[in-house]
């Protein structure tokens, strides 16, 4: 069991496949990057399988494929029917825009996914296209469609923006609610990727809105989730992900593994440790010690309030750790 030195329990792996994506989302990655990673340096399937079956072996329970844009390495299906084969009992989940869903959600199901979150900002394709800066709108709402059509459980991810997408808070609600689909709020989180001019809602703004219309009841923080979630009187239950409380990573139970090998023990610290060398070489013990070192060299917080005392922002991209 993996155990870091605050007693959480850590037993959940993010596993970033790409940093590449087919979005440039205003609050992720604006611009494209300078430069990519090449293609050489990331691991292969087989190498990044390697890692997770260690993970496993050491406690981890939930897997979940982000990015970048996680559907646009090729076979991730192959990837996915890896990690099931070898526990089928696994959390395994993935986080996705959406974009490419209708392609390769059967394949998907079939490999052994059984979850997906899918990023939906706005209901307005053009909204949804300033946001994206690409004309996305109808491609989301059909990978949406087809993940529900094939059997995945499905979740929908959100940003509120002020003066961009504040105004759609309940129709998002609203469409999560007809279709029985759990929609959780993300705060947005500075950092240094994002446009400058972006300012997000906090949960109070966003709790403000939705009770303008509907009644709910707080159900605190749910175990293993870093959502906050709500219920209301119909049943139906939706989440907020607030970063900026103090409380946040009292409950904290993730690491996050980049496609180029490194291990991040939290979004907001920099501090990073590669498994690439041991994992190519074979070197099991090294790369169990490795992850044992980053989950004993977890913070108890993230830097949020040194970043903003500081006046610096998070210099970490979330299309590399995947969010
Ligand atoms: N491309 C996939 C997607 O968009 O769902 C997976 C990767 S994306 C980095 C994972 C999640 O991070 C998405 O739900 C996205 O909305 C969220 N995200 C990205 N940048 C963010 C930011 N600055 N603040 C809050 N959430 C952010
Ligand atoms: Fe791409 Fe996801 Fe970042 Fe948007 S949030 S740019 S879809 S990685």
């Amino acid at each position: 069991m993996l155990i870091d030195s605050y007693s959480r329990k850590i037993d959940y792996i993010r596993v970033s496949v790409t940093e590449r994506c087919n979005f440039r989302c205003q609050y992720c990655m604006p611009e494209k990057p300078f430069s990519w990673t090449p293609r050489e340096n990331l691991l292969s399937f087989e190498e990044l399988f390697k890692f997770i079956k260690i993970a496993i072996d050491e406690g981890v329970t939930k897997v979940r494929i982000t990015g970048g844009e996680p559907l646009l390495r090729e076979n991730l299906d192959r990837f996915i029917a890896m990690i099931y084969n070898y526990k089928p009992d696994i959390d395994l989940a993935m986080t996705t825009n959406g974009y490419l869903m209708p392609k390769v959600a059967q394949k998907l199901k079939d490999a052994g996914l059984k979850r997906i979150n899918i990023s939906l900002d706005s209901l307005q394709k053009e909204v949804a296209w300033k946001i994206a800066q690409k004309d996305v709108l109808n491609e989301i709402l059909n990978g949406i469609k087809t993940a529900q059509r094939v059997g995945l459980k499905v979740k929908i991810n959100s940003v509120p923006m002020k003066d961009i997408n504040d105004g759609e808070i309940l129709q998002i609600l609203k469409y999560g609610i007809e279709r029985n689909i759990p929609v959780r709020f993300i705060e947005y989180m500075e950092n240094s990727f994002a446009n400058s001019s972006l300012t997000g809602l906090n949960s109070d703004e966003i709790l403000g809105v939705i009770a303008k219309e509907f009644n709910f009841i707080d159900e605190g923080i749910e175990a293993g989730s870093p959502s906050h979630y709500y219920r209301m009187e119909n049943g139906y239950r939706f989440g907020i992900i607030e970063p900026h409380r103090d409380d946040f990573c009292t409950h904290c139970n993730r690491i996050r593994l980049t496609a180029e090998g490194y291990l991040i023990p939290c979004l907001y610290f920099d501090e990073a440790m590669s498994i690439k060398d041991s994992i190519k070489a074979g070197d099991i013990d090294g790369a169990t010690e490795i992850l044992r070192e980053v989950v004993k060299n977890k913070p108890e917080k993230n830097r949020w309030s040194e970043v903003n005392e500081s006046g610096e922002i998070s210099q970490r991209a979330f299309y590399e750790t995947g969010g």
